[in-house]
């Protein structure tokens, strides 16, 4: 890439490193015109497929609804912020890896509760029963007898 300096074609890189996790290229160039050193960061551009709600329109994948969804349905409950980070990005990675420009809002609703359902199964039941509504009664029935014979968890309430 040219020098932001002098405008130069051709700089070279002196050191290439992993940052973010791995998830970015961090690279030292210097121009071979001035010999000014710069930073410049390489990411994959991954593009969120769009989600195409129940009534058939499309809107954008949004991460700050999502992340605001996990938020409200883990008010109060023993998860940490990082957790909740690290659930949204598997969402985003497993959306990602489908390849598809379009998915289902049913999609995205099945992985938001599978992970859920790991994450904290209090939040799950509370999720579900305004986020989704379930095939039928017995489903949900059975969604809070797995709660309920979960052992030593006396948190609820
Ligand atoms: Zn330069």
């Amino acid at each position: 890439m040219h020098c932001p300096f002098c405008a130069a074609e051709d700089t070279k890189v002196i050191d290439s490193r992993l940052v973010a996790e791995g998830d970015q290229v961090r690279r030292r160039r210097e121009c071979l015109s001035c010999a000014e050193r710069f930073t410049t960061y390489e990411v994959a551009e991954l593009v969120m497929p769009r989600v195409i709600k129940q009534d058939g329109s499309r809107e954008p994948f949004n991460e700050d609804k999502l992340r605001a969804g996990f938020t409200r349905a883990l008010e109060k409950r023993p998860v940490s912020v990082e957790d909740i980070e690290a659930v949204i990005n598997k969402i985003k990675n497993a959306l990602r890896a489908t390849g598809e420009r379009e998915v289902k809002s049913l999609v995205l609703g099945e992985l938001v509760m599978d992970n859920l359902k790991k994450l904290d199964k209090v939040a799950y039941v509370r999720f579900a029963s305004v986020y989704r509504s379930f095939e039928d009664l017995s489903e949900f029935k059975d969604a809070i007898e797995d709660l309920q014979a979960e052992p030593g968890d006396d948190s609820a309430g």
